[in-house]
């Protein structure tokens, strides 16, 4: 499951195991890891995925005022009451939910914690969680930590350059089975850019019912969609919304990723787990940033429209170029990723041609093996990130015409 090969097991002077085996079974983030890459080299950071442009005004002086304000100790552990109710108003306004800011929200550090304590909530040691793949990293030792075993799912790329990425409904179903807890979905998708169709989610919903299964639900690129593209929570399909964890955060939708701040809604008796895990993990997320937070969840709609306008252009900058430069792209329909094919490069493998990027022609990306279950389904591709201002993604085009050079 770990994409780079395992570390040797660390043993002391005396021949103790001093690492759990847990933390022995995945290795670290491969996508920090090119970050940290990209200081190293002097190179244009495409790889992880945070914008290098300044959060909205409004937001940041919210954020001020409550620190000015004192609010400085902890938050209610699940939340500030602001936020929680922001949260609730803004999913009855786009997704038409009734959620209990009360008894249904657990505010975390972020979206990576919501769904790590999730997952620690509902998972027993031989439970099954389904994974589409390829994945955000973090699900693979996501997995681990919480003592369940993935089962994964291909989603094929498209053959043409701006078709979908599809699952076959025969490997989805094959993957269910009465030890399936939970599916884990993320939509729009990280890192192939697919925006799950409401017949896709009804096919899972589905198979969430007929195996009892959960659906936890990853959103945090909901508001980042691109030619009409329509984003569906599965919580609001028929059955789904006792059945549904939905993750979500300000990271993305207000270019705020060190901010740490998420949230997970689910059902009051999976809430009441999931704010205990929480709890005893973090205790709160940072007080005065959810203040904030309530700020930037009352922002009007047009702020959404910009921001995805925005994002727009920002792809469709970066795409030409890749092209140019000499990749095969797959054109996202949401977040802000492109994956892109490198088989013509003729380099032996995905963190070859990636390693030869970010030190030889000064551009940082993710190898796409990151993404998969087994490195050999990832090695022809890989991710380049848009969250960037325009002067950066011209100087890691311009670079990047090295490459077609070469
Ligand atoms: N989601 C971002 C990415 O895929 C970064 C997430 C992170 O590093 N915590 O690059």
């Amino acid at each position: 499951m770990a994409p780079k090969a395992r570390p040797a097991t660390f043993l002391s002077a005396r021949g103790k195991r001093l690492i759990s085996e847990k933390a022995e079974r995945f290795s670290e983030s491969v996508i920090r890891d090119m970050t940290r890459q990209a200081h190293l080299y002097g190179a244009i950071n495409l790889a992880q995925g945070f914008p290098d442009f300044p959060a909205p005004a409004e937001i940041k002086r919210a954020a001020q005022e409550a620190i000015a304000a004192d609010i400085n100790q902890y938050a209610i552990t699940w939340g500030a009451r602001s936020l929680r109710h922001a949260i609730a108003a803004k999913m009855k306004k786009w997704q038409g939910l009734e959620i209990d800011p009360e008894a249904e929200i657990t505010v975390c550090c972020g979206s990576t914690e919501a769904m790590i304590a999730s997952l620690l909530a509902v998972t027993n040691a031989g439970d099954e969680i389904v994974v589409f793949e390829p994945f955000y990293e973090n699900y693979g030792p996501d997995a681990i930590l919480s003592g369940a075993r993935p089962r994964f799912v291909t989603l094929h790329p498209p053959s043409q350059s701006d078709g979908e990425w599809r699952f076959d409904e025969r490997e989805l179903r094959a993957a269910f089975s009465p030890q399936t807890k939970a599916i884990i979905l993320n939509t729009p998708n990280n890192p192939t850019g697919k925006v799950f169709t409401r017949a896709e989610l009804e096919f899972i919903r589905e198979l969430c019912m007929e195996f009892d299964a959960l659906a936890v639900t990853d959103e945090i690129y909901e508001h980042i969609l691109y030619d009409g593209a329509q984003h569906f929570s599965i919580a609001t399909l028929d059955g789904m919304r006792d059945r549904s964890i939905t993750i979500n955060g300000m990271s993305k939708t207000y270019s705020v990723t060190g901010w740490r701040v998420g949230w997970a809604v689910a059902a009051p008796a999976l809430t009441n787990a999931i704010r205990k895990v929480h709890d005893f993990l973090t205790v709160g997320a940072p007080a005065p940033l959810q203040e904030a937070g309530a700020t930037a969840l009352s922002l009007p709609d047009s702020y959404y429209e910009g921001l995805a306008a925005a994002y727009r252009a920002r792809r469709d900058r970066l795409l030409p170029a890749l092209r140019q430069a000499g990749f095969k792209t797959f054109v996202p329909s949401g977040a802000y990723y492109i994956m892109t094919d490198i088989g013509q490069f003729g380099f032996a493998d995905d963190v070859s041609f990636a390693q030869h990027l970010v030190k030889e022609i000064g551009v940082a990306s993710v190898p796409g093996s990151s993404f998969y279950s087994r490195p050999e389904l990832g090695a022809h591709q890989v991710r380049f990130a848009f969250c960037k201002t325009d002067a950066t993604l011209d100087e890691a085009a311009r670079r990047l015409l090295a490459l077609s050079r070469a």
